[in-house]
């Protein structure tokens, strides 16, 4: 008797369990509770390995795309009469380091034949995990030369005479850049900057998160694909400053 009564509690169990399959597949809503309780069954054989998941996300590759660049991206930095036509310039769009130490996407502007020039240089930068604290196109600022410096903005196109002077600039052809002009400001014979937030990097060598110094890796980046720095003008230094073949 005591056997069929436990064999008739198998069957009512096993009954009863069948009864709950169907209820618990009822809708997908039962599903999350199933799964929760296996999850914490997992851990303590693998806990080691959901922990450091978090930590260990590498950063993205170093991406960059050369584009024609339309007229009206460039409603101020370019205009008729300037010594290059748009239809030479191209969109560089790539990743860049910021300063915050994460990947970012930024946009350049420059002539079509030195893209190359270009995108070597800041593969090197992001691998190295060199900081650029800000790259947009200087329309961002209506062109306006001080209003992009002053917004520590990495820029390279821009149809403008070159700084106390009636020669166009570099920057009107292109073939120029200014990094981190907060950090490597243009400054007078005298050392001066006209960029209040500049005043703390207007000597050099100096320490310090995206600041560019004679000979540095930076330096030989770009002397590596023709470009020269500011840096080592006589007179006035411009730090931020890089242009194909000098000037
Ligand atoms: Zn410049």
């Amino acid at each position: 008797m005591k056997r069929a009564a436990a064999i008739a509690f198998v069957v009512l169990a096993s009954v009863s369990c069948g009864g709950q399959e169907p209820v618990a597949s009822h809708g997908p809503q039962g599903s999350p509770a199933t799964p929760d309780p296996s999850t914490p069954a997992q851990n303590p054989t693998g806990s080691a390995s959901p922990e450091p998941q978090p930590a260990t996300p590498s950063p993205p590759a170093f991406q960059s795309k050369v584009s024609k660049i339309s007229r009206d991206r460039l409603p101020h930095s370019w205009r008729s009469g300037c010594p290059v036509s748009y239809q030479d310039l191209r969109l560089v769009t790539m990743t860049y380091w910021g300063f915050d130490n994460k990947p970012h996407t930024g946009e350049l502007v420059v002539r079509d034949r030195v893209t190359d020039d270009i995108e070597t240089v800041f593969k090197k930068l992001y691998d190295w995990r060199w900081p650029i604290y800000q790259m947009k196109l200087v329309d961002a600022y209506k062109a306006d030369d001080f209003d992009s410096i002053e917004a520590n903005n990495t820029s390279a196109f821009n149809c403008r005479r070159a700084t106390g002077s009636s020669n166009w600039s570099n920057h009107a052809y292109g073939e120029a850049i200014d990094i981190n002009p907060r950090e490597n400001p243009y400054v007078t014979a005298s050392g001066s900057t006209a960029h209040q937030n500049a005043k703390k990097f207007t000597e050099r060598p100096m320490k310090g998160k995206g600041v560019i110094n004679p000979g540095d890796k930076v330096v030989k980046a770009f002397a590596q694909v023709g470009w020269e720095w500011g840096g080592y003008w006589s007179g006035a230094k411009d730090y931020q400053h890089f242009s194909k073949g000098g000037g």
